[in-house]
């Protein structure tokens, strides 16, 4: 169905539940109240002259505004581009030209980034771009009294204009292997996404969702929003941006039942000073994704944040995104061994990424999926879309997977972060989880880097506890001797303050590859 047509049926079943609460400022909509401003918004975007198939682009951090952009877009048949808010102008003016965006909402309420001025300075290079409407400044007071009642007759014709195979959404991916790539999502990938993820951690209407993660990627917008308001749950927004304390603080006043975050930051929250005095009894479930999460911080999320119930999803905004995630009766070791087993109605398949051919269980190659969630493509980029769907229909993920005999799937590393030193191929992720056992350690990454005899070595990038008594390599070295095999053991380390991430919060090794990248003689 469309997500416009999904709404109605959840403002008709609750209208009077609560959608949607900014803590920040607030203010709160029920279903109801959601769903006219919505209304209101999607009008004021007919009069302005925006028709099905147009780009409409979002760029700001998390605000209530971004979801009503998000649903009112999706009721009139736009194409929401979705915007990082991190990007400035070099990146902003890329994105609003290869999507060819037509009217953008900017946020001007965070004063730390002004995208008026960046505007201004690409606006010239832009010639697509009409109108800009910014977030917390009378343009989006008058916009929004645009709309008359004429409009919502239209609005209602649009609804009937339009399929759920439409295109509603361009996604840019999180850039962590190079630049992003604007993934085309259609009506029926997203929502449909949505649904089940929330189906696989049974929400219903009672529930609240804290949501730290970014609404620009799509954990935000559709693992999070799409499932909440396809199950009549409730959205909650801690803060603008991650904030450790303001999200513990959210799910305490909130008495939220559900928490969503990246590993780092779990680690974050864990690691607050006074954690122990948030209540956080009301959680239940929740959801870690977009990268490994080592078993240490699984073990304390479970026991210490009530989150008996927490789910891992694996996915990629080019699969909207989720394909394979745990379930609520998952054990321990499934929940941090692998990332569950598929989604229905999508299928998946390990293959060895030379020969094509389906690899036995057990054995690694790379992820494959297909199904539903499948992206329509890659925005006017027929060629890498081509490489990255095959004829068959297939996503390659370029994801390193195995295929447990029980049909769960462990994750590897990505087929660009794999290091093969001296002919042997190393898997990152199994080091990192190994070095975060040590006492001195917080936070830890792998990566290759160049070097004259092996070709790569291991490079251990290394975030202390204390950051006055860093480990050195000694310390390492000793400590994994006897216990990782001699080729695995990094033979060089670097100790940083904190690690360069994407806005989804993934660390960005591609960056660390680059700055400790030359070979060391
Ligand atoms: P880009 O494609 O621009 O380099 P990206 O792949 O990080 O960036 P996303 O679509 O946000 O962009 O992320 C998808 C990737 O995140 C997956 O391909 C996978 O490598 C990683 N990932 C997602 N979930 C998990 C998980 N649960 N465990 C391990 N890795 C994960
Ligand atoms: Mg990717």
């Amino acid at each position: 169905d469309t997500i416009g047509a999904d709404l109605d049926r959840t403002v008709a079943a609750w209208p009077d539940r609560e959608a949607l609460v900014d803590v920040a400022s607030g203010r709160r909509w029920t279903y109801a109240e959601f769903a006219a401003d919505v209304d209101r918004l999607a009008c004021a975007l007919l009069a302005s002259g925006v028709a099905k198939g147009d780009r409409v682009g979002i760029w700001a951090v998390n605000c209530p505004e971004w979801v009503l952009v998000q649903y009112a877009t999706a009721r009139i048949g736009a194409v929401m581009v979705n915007i990082n808010p991190a990007y400035r102008t070099h990146e902003v003016e890329y994105v609003l030209k290869q999507a060819g965006v037509s009217l953008l909402f900017a946020s001007l309420r965070h004063k730390t980034s002004d995208y008026r001025a960046m505007v201004e300075q690409v606006r010239g290079a832009c010639p697509r771009l009409r109108e800009t409407v910014y977030i917390g400044d009378p343009s989006w007071e008058a916009m929004i009294a645009r709309g008359t009642p004429a409009h919502a007759e239209q609005l209602r014709a649009r609804a009937a204009e339009l399929s759920c195979d439409d295109p509603i959404n361009i996604q840019y991916t999180s850039g962590t292997t190079g630049f992003p790539k604007g993934a085309t999502l259609s009506h029926h990938n997203i929502l449909n996404n949505g649904y089940f993820v929330g189906e696989s951690i049974a929400y219903t209407e009672q529930d609240r969702i804290c949501i730290p993660v970014p609404f620009y990627h799509c954990f935000g917008m559709v693992m999070a929003n799409l499932a909440a308001t396809s199950h009549g749950a409730c959205m909650v927004i801690p803060a603008p941006s991650f904030d450790p304390r303001a999200t513990l603080e959210a799910v305490q006043q909130e008495r939220c039942t559900s928490l969503y975050g990246v590993p780092t930051m779990f680690i974050a929250e864990l690691n607050l000073p006074d954690f122990a005095a948030y209540d956080l009894s009301s959680l239940r479930t929740g959801i870690m994704a977009g990268s490994p999460c080592p078993v240490e911080v699984m073990k304390r999320v479970v026991a210490e944040m009530h989150m008996a119930e927490v789910s891992i999803c694996y996915g990629m905004t080019e699969t909207s995104p989720v394909s394979l995630q745990t379930r609520r009766e998952d054990d321990l070791e499934h929940r941090t061994g692998t990332v569950g087993r598929v989604l229905p109605h999508i299928e998946v398949k390990v293959v060895d990424p030379a020969t094509g051919v389906t690899q036995p269980r057990g054995v690694a190659g790379e992820l494959c999926t297909r199904g539903y969630s499948v992206m329509l493509g890659y925005w006017e980029e027929p060629e890498k879309t081509a490489e990255a769907i095959d004829a068959g229909r297939w996503m390659h993920t370029g994801d390193l997977a195995v295929m447990r005999e029980d049909g769960y799937v462990e994750i590897v590393g990505r087929i660009k972060d794999m290091i093969i030193r001296g002919g042997e191929n190393i898997y990152p992720r199994e080091i990192e989880e190994f070095l975060y056992g040590h006492p001195k350690i917080r936070d830890v990454q792998v990566v290759g880097v160049p070097h004259e005899t092996y070709g790569e070595e291991v490079l251990a990038c290394v975030v202390p506890l204390d950051a006055a008594d860093p480990p050195t390599l000694e310390d390492l070295r000793s400590f994994c001797a006897g216990r990782l095999a001699h080729y695995k053991i990094p033979s060089r380390l670097e100790i940083l303050e904190t690690f360069p991430m994407t806005v989804s919060g993934k660390v960005r090794k591609v960056e660390l590859r680059e700055r400790y990248g030359t070979a060391q003689v």
